[in-house]
């Protein structure tokens, strides 16, 4: 559903002392008509400006480099892989589908591994050379003794990124460990009311609106709601991290190989870079360049036999 009000910071305009003003915003209705969602981390030209109570209106929407549906975030430009060196610990397989996934996006990615301080030096080392095996040089990082924070800001700064992993590696614990000076407040949020209680009486008007709006049935309260939380280096994290269940929806027989980068490797590191048959599906095939002695080719034929499966059934 759409949301009735979106906070929208000034990047450009007519007037320069207005850039990094905040303005609170409503969706014209043209763009509903036209079932043209505004997303946060869009790029929104606003027209009807208040710049005295901070008002304004989304006229259009521009042109989208991404589009994340878990979490609706646009022009995401970075993914934050993270999983934790123990508690619980890696699964190769599970890793490898949510590297699957987030590679189907076509969005880099960072992989991080937090939690160090519950592992000996040994097992970090270890892991290191097996990711290195996978053409991934992770980062590694502890919320609880602060290392590798400021690596995972240097590398997030200039950017938007979306945090993905499954539960309890300590993606909500980042998220805060990031939002960090209580002063900093969501850059882009979605609601669809406000509580007065935070943002003051002032908004009453607004909740209202957001209540008769519910009653007209155009949707429900929905809790959901994503922030970008701008961060100390620059660039924005969302506030709420993504696929906890890779469910490689996007991924298909014939391209699923593209996500794995030790399959690239292999095939860019040959003359010409490209099996005898053009869908070859590396399962052995004549002129295949794939070979079967990697680590994860057990993987990427678990998965292959996922796909063809759902893509029967389609
Ligand atoms: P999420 O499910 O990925 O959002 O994980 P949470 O942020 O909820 O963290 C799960 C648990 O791991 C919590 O009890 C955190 O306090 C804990 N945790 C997070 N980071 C670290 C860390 O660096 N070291 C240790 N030992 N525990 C951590
Ligand atoms: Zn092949």
């Amino acid at each position: 559903s759409q949301a009735n009000f979106m906070r929208v910071i000034v990047q450009e305009a007519s007037m320069d002392p207005s850039i990094g003003v905040e303005l609170l915003c409503v969706v014209k209705a043209v763009l509903k008509k036209i079932k043209r969602r505004v997303l946060v981390g869009d790029k929104v030209l606003v027209g009807s400006i208040d710049w005295i109570d901070k008002r304004g209106a989304i006229e259009n929407v521009f042109k989208r480099n991404s589009e994340m549906l878990d979490p609706p975030v646009a022009n995401v430009d970075h993914l934050l892989v993270l999983f934790s060196m123990d508690q619980p610990k890696i699964e190769p397989y599970s890793l490898t589908r949510f590297l699957v996934e987030a590679e189907s996006t076509g969005i880099p990615l960072t992989l991080a591994l937090n939690k160090t301080e519950l592992v000996s030096q040994e097992e970090i080392k270890a892991w290191k050379s097996r990711l290195r095996s996978w053409a991934y040089e992770p980062i590694f990082c502890s919320i609880e003794s602060k290392r590798g924070l400021d690596t995972l800001q240097f590398i997030m700064r200039e950017q938007t990124s979306v945090l993905v992993g499954p539960s309890g590696v300590g993606k909500s614990s980042l998220i805060n460990a990031l939002r960090g000076n209580k002063h900093i407040l969501g850059a882009v949020e979605e609601r669809n009311s406000f509580d007065p209680q935070i943002l003051g009486s002032k908004w009453y008007e607004e909740q209202r609106v957001g209540e008769v709006s519910v009653r007209s049935g155009r949707g429900k309260h929905t809790t959901r709601h994503v922030s970008l939380l701008p961060l100390p280096d620059g660039g924005y994290l969302a506030d709420t991290p993504g696929f906890n269940q890779p469910s490689l929806i996007k991924v298909t027989k014939n391209s699923l190989a593209h996500h794995f980068p030790e399959i690239r490797k292999m095939l860019k590191d040959s003359e010409p870079a490209n099996c005898a048959f053009n869908n070859c599906l590396h399962l052995g095939e004549p002129g295949c360049l794939v070979k079967g002695d990697w680590e994860r080719y057990p993987y990427y034929l678990q998965l292959l036999d996922e796909i063809k499966i759902r893509e029967e059934f389609q």
